[in-house]
């Protein structure tokens, strides 16, 4: 290795200065430096040997050295070129770590292109299981995870940085404010737990909020009972977009489902999406599903 990894808040600010590299807060370039926090995240992402580690946010590597060291393949995406550049010296000698410079998104809520076909080739040799683990940058958070979630297949566990606003609203329960959409897409297909909580402290530069690291375990039972996803979302959306209005009207005038519709699957019209679980969300988006594929989909629609 030619670039050492930075283990400290000193180093980290040293690399950066003979980078050239100012963090960029549009990039939530907040890097980890407290040891245990990073130890904490490895350890709890639990990879091994024949695992396969997707990582998106590298930095300077932080993390990405810890989870080469369990003996895992480490796909390590970072969007900045200066960063990427760096972790292409400091990883040079490990075969473990793939760096894939770019975004990890296409900006439309899906993982990007070269992210897909990078995981495409990772997978087809993998042995164990796909993992992710990551600090990741707070524009990416919410988008990374439904698309890692919603993906077919999907990760088998996730262990993941993200600011604790996000950390509750992943974890919110029904009628708080914190419930929403990400609540619901997260919850009606994988279980989540807390992992740790991080202070500004442990960042440089520190930023202005607090951090959680979180668990999504993806479940496979749960998947496989939610049928469509796609649909699911939509329905979702729907039901929280118009927020102080009541499921029927928020549903009809979406055009997915009448009152009466409601009504006949079992649902209170007069209910407001957010005091509806999960699981009852599923049902919802599935009688959605049967009204669009019964022969009068949508013919009393809006009424
Ligand atoms: N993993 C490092 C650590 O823990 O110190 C850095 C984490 S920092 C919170 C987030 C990183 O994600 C930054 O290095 C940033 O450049 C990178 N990043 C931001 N948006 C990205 C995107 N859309 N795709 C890939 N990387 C991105």
């Amino acid at each position: 290795m030619t670039a050492a990894v930075p283990r400290t808040g000193r180093e980290v600010r040293e690399v950066l200065r003979s980078l050239g590299a100012r963090p960029s807060r549009r990039l939530g370039q907040n890097f980890l430096v407290d040891r245990g926090v990073l130890d904490r995240i490895a350890a709890a992402a639990g990879s091994g040997p024949g695992d396969l580690v997707l990582e998106i946010g590298a930095g300077l590597g932080a993390l990405t050295e810890r989870l080469a060291a369990s003996g895992a393949r480490v796909l390590a995406v970072e969007i900045d070129g200066l960063l990427a550049g760096f972790l292409r010296e400091a990883f040079a000698g490990d075969p473990r770590v793939r760096l894939l410079e770019g975004d990890a998104l296409d900006g439309r809520g899906g993982l990007s292109d070269g992210l897909l076909a990078a995981l495409a080739e990772e997978e087809a040799r993998r042995t164990g299981r796909l993992l992710v683990a990551a600090n990741l940058p707070y524009s990416a958070a919410t988008p990374a995870l439904l698309a890692l979630l919603l993906r077919e297949p999907p990760p088998a566990d996730m262990v993941l940085m993200v600011q604790r606003e996000v950390a509750d609203r992943i974890r919110a329960a029904p009628s708080t404010p914190e419930y929403g959409p990400l609540s619901v897409l997260v919850q009606a297909v994988a279980r989540t737990a807390p992992v740790a909580a991080a202070s500004g402290r442990c960042f440089h530069p520190v930023p202005a909020v607090g951090s959680s690291v979180v668990r999504v375990t993806p479940d496979p039972a749960l998947r496989a009972a939610a049928g469509d996803l796609g649909r699911l979302r939509t329905v979702v959306h729907a039901a929280f977009g118009l927020r102080r209005k009541t499921l029927g009207n928020a549903l009809g005038r979406a055009g997915l489902l009448p009152a009466g519709g409601l009504a006949a699957a079992g649902f209170d019209p007069s209910r407001r999406g957010e005091s509806l679980s999960p699981a009852e969300f599923l049902r919802l988006a599935a009688a959605v599903g049967s009204l669009a594929s019964g022969s009068g989909a949508g013919e009393d629609r809006g009424k």
